[in-house]
């Protein structure tokens, strides 16, 4: 039996309709941008795999600080322990983040992040004395992750649409423009004695299509929070870590959220690993001799040391002097492709933050996450050694930093092509 055959025996795959799945394609071996089939067939990853790899596969730096770590100290119990790589990957990191983040809380993914980030909130305002404070505020298109608090925060879909129910209920706003920034910011003022926090995906809004919005208008939604106490909640797990050019997407903010939500490009997309970070003023509610007052949540593998070790390993390639001068190199030849695109006929939009560009297709009436043409697509570029993996009509190149020119040509020229041709 072909290990395709024997997976479709006894796995379950994320996201996917088991009925009519094609076969999966077994992956051997990955090196930098690239991943090989078992027939060694050669795939460039212009997804990231699913966003989380941003210096390449098997990256041998990673690789060495991780098996060292293995060897010295693969996993211990968190509460009442620490170790060197958690201690020093948050004290790294802390300093890197926009505004004062003074604490690092350790969990095992983006939702998970998120989860924490949530609770810290809601119980920040019961460790104060102001239980009224319930309601979240989020973008109506936005994605937070796939548990049920993260999924509650997230804009509903056919993805939360079997538990709709049993979600709890936020109030939703519209992306901000200028045309309703007012309206936005007197929605706030009108609820604010009700609400606990605002979570946002800052600038960009990944899983609904790679969605953008100006940096102004997320400055001015919250320093309206910040006007009424609501504490803010910045979800980086996507555009953290230099994805949208800079290494946090806020820092193109004047006002400093109170929480942010890291995971993604966070151990260079080596192995799961979250966090959720908060300033003084949010860890402060709960210090007290009041039991009650405690952050009761954890995970069996919280702050897992080679998930750290991975982290640090990523860091130092992240801040190393290649890094930034990719981003701009990306970033730069993104912008070049993206003006041959202009008034595309088949194309409504075209946008970019960073290193993502998203292109937008006309699809007529069917522009929904099932339609045909998103498989079309999806085959079309697997056919020529690339994986990308549309958001229904919109698709999008969110490469490892490491792509080179020659790569990213490839890219482009297939996509106008696929432009001709489908
Ligand atoms: C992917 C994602 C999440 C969820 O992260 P997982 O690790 O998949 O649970 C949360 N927020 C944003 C913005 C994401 O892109």
């Amino acid at each position: 039996m072909s290990l395709a055959e024997r997976d479709k025996k006894v796995i379950w795959h994320p996201y996917t309709q088991m009925k009519d799945a094609l076969p999966h394609i077994p992956i051997v071996r990955g090196e930098g941008v690239y991943l090989f089939d078992e027939d060694g067939k050669r795939y460039i990853d212009a997804v990231s795999s699913w966003w989380v790899n941003i210096h390449g596969h098997a990256h041998p730096h990673i690789a060495a600080r991780v098996s060292e770590q293995l060897k010295t100290l693969e996993h211990v119990i968190f509460a009442g322990f620490t170790h060197e790589p958690a201690v020093e990957l948050a004290e790294r990191l802390l300093p890197l983040l926009p505004g004062k983040q003074e604490k690092v809380f350790y969990s095992d993914n983006g939702s998970t992040a998120v989860e924490v980030a949530l609770k810290m909130c809601l119980q920040y305002w019961v460790n104060t004395g102001k239980q009224g404070r319930t309601k979240i505020i989020a973008f109506k298109e936005a994605y937070h992750g796939d548990t049920f608090g993260a999924m509650s925060v997230s804009g509903r879909s056919i993805f939360t649409d079997p538990f709709k129910g049993l979600l709890f209920d936020v109030e939703f706003l519209d992306l901000p423009h200028a045309g309703n920034i007012e309206q936005l910011k007197s929605k706030i003022n009108y609820l604010s004695n009700e609400v606990a926090c605002f979570i946002f995906e800052p600038m960009v809004l990944g899983a609904s299509g790679m969605l953008m919005y100006e940096a102004a208008y997320l400055d001015q939604l919250i320093e309206t929070c910040q006007k009424h106490g609501i504490l803010t909640i910045a979800d980086e797990v996507m555009t953290g870590f230099g994805r949208t050019g800079k290494y946090f997407s806020c820092e193109a903010l004047a006002n400093s959220p109170d929480i942010f939500c890291l995971s993604k490009g966070l151990t260079g997309g080596t192995m799961p690993l979250g966090i959720t970070t908060c300033n003084k003023q949010v860890f402060g509610a709960f210090l007290s001799n009041d039991q009650l007052k405690t952050l009761y949540h954890g995970h069996s593998f919280t702050a897992n040391p080679v998930a750290c070790a991975a982290s640090l390993a990523s860091m130092d390639i992240l801040l190393s002097a290649e890094t930034l001068p990719n981003l701009q190199r990306i970033t730069a030849k993104h912008g070049e492709f993206a003006l041959t695109l202009q008034g595309h006929p088949k194309l409504k939009a075209v946008r970019q933050a960073g290193t993502i560009l998203a292109m937008e297709w006309e699809t007529g009436n069917d522009s929904s996450y099932l339609s045909g043409l998103r498989n079309r697509l999806y085959l079309y570029f697997l056919e020529r050694g690339i994986v990308l993996r549309p958001l229904g009509n919109i698709l999008y190149i969110l490469p490892p930093y490491v792509i080179s020119n020659d790569d990213l040509d490839y890219i482009y020229k297939t996509i106008t092509q696929a432009l001709n041709e489908i």
